[in-house]
């Protein structure tokens, strides 16, 4: 008899769920093993920010095809996944990201004044120095992506932890999990938080930073606008290097961050203080830069950030035989794109040069902080989203 599932995918995040999706599509018999709730980590809380401002092209163009896909699950799914609302940008790396846009040809991207600013952030202190708008970026509705593709792949599901994944000496991929033992013809692993010990397990060793991060909701003060801007804020005047923030569904609270505290190789918090202090930093942040807003967080969402060294945006693809491994950072924006790949490197058995680790995607430039001259001089600010 032939196995119920052929490729399983481990970890119910926005990527595993994107890829079982894309699998699920082309009429492949797929499993999600989730050892949570699905969308519960990384992928947590109700908003991230869509932005096609980036330091590597390669992921300008990979957000645009992104967001054509998260449109196309909006008219398929009946729901608004990605607001109209923009994205807007200030600090020294405004020029050299607008230089790479209006170089992509495709993303429509401009400076914006003092005022203008202010009419499409409200919430934001006065600012007058370098600012831009990315016009197709917005806030990705992220509980309703989780809660659609999640139906979409009901009783493909496994709400089961996976212990070890290893390749057996018949080729195939055995997945020894709390409940019992399965094989497969192929697996991705991309378990979020636990993607590198599950990669170890099957001889592949990931060179992943863990840290953790603090995000903090805040009432908006005035009766909520009918668009408001995501922020990402590299100008370090505000008493952050860097910050981002977006706004919930219905723009009556904001979601702010400004940092992270690095974790141990054994997944401790060594710094259990440095959380309570990131918190605090994000509440004064919130008094100097963005006095539309109660400086009293409604919310606090903590967690992981798995990074790789060459990039806060950077992200891979590994393979040992028939297990593909996939990590990185800031991959919600890119996951309906990213599934349709992860989805063709599974069922082709092969990683696409563009997502070998070697390719180093994201790297070039650094992350969207970074100016230039910045990152040169080594006194790059910490990216934050
Ligand atoms: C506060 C914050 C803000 C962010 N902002 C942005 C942003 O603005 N824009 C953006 O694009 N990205 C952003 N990111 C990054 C983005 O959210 C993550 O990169 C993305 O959600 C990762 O998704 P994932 O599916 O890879 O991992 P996860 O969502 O962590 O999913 C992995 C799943 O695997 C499961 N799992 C783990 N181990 C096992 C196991 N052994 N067995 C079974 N299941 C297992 C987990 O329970 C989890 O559900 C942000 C991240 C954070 C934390």
């Amino acid at each position: 008899m032939a196995p119920e599932f052929e490729i399983a995918v481990v970890g119910a995040g926005i990527v595993g769920l994107a890829t079982a999706h894309a699998l699920q599509d082309n009429g492949e018999a797929v499993c999600v093993y989730e050892r949570g709730v699905p969308g519960n980590a990384q992928s947590g809380g109700e908003s991230r920010i869509f932005r096609h401002i980036h330091a590597d092209p390669r992921l300008i163009a990979l957000a645009r095809r992104a967001r054509d896909v998260w449109r196309e699950w909006e008219s398929r799914f009946g729901c608004e996944l990605l607001s109209h609302d923009g994205v807007v940008a200030i600090g020294a790396a405004v020029e050299p990201r607008l230089t790479l846009l209006e170089a992509d040809g495709e993303v429509v991207a401009r400076r914006l004044d003092p005022d203008e600013l202010a009419a499409r952030l409200p919430v934001l202190s006065r600012w007058e120095g370098p600012a831009m708008l990315d016009e197709a970026g917005g806030a990705i509705r992220t509980r309703a992506a989780i809660g659609a593709l999640s139906r979409a792949l009901s009783g493909r599901l496994l709400f089961d932890e996976v212990l070890s994944v290893r390749t057996t000496p018949a080729g195939t991929v055995e997945v020894r999990s709390a409940a019992g033992t399965r094989e497969f013809a192929r697996v991705l692993v991309c378990a979020g938080r636990g993607t590198a010990a599950l990669a170890r397990g099957a001889g592949l060793s990931l060179p992943l930073r863990h840290a953790a991060h603090v995000r903090l909701t805040y009432p908006v003060r005035a009766a909520p606008a009918a668009r408001l801007a995501c922020l990402l804020d590299g100008s370090g005047e505000f008493g952050e290097a860097g910050a981002y923030a977006d706004p919930l569904p219905g723009n009556a609270a904001y979601a702010v961050g400004v940092g992270e505290v690095t974790a141990g190789e054994d997944g401790s918090v060594a710094d259990a203080d440095g959380l309570h202090a990131v918190a605090e930093r994000t509440t004064a942040y919130v008094r100097r830069a963005l006095p539309g807003l109660e400086p009293n967080p409604s919310e606090a969402r903590h967690c992981w950030v798995t990074e790789l060294p060459w990039s806060p945006d950077g992200f891979a693809l590994w393979r040992r035989d028939a297990v593909l491994v996939f990590a990185g950072n800031h991959l919600f924006k890119h996951a309906p794109a990213l599934g349709r790949m992860l989805a063709a490197a599974a069922r082709e058995d092969d990683v696409p040069a563009s997502l070998r680790p070697e390719a180093q995607l994201g790297a070039p430039g650094r992350g969207w902080l970074y100016a230039p001259t910045a990152a040169a001089s080594g006194s790059s600010p910490r990216e934050v989203t």
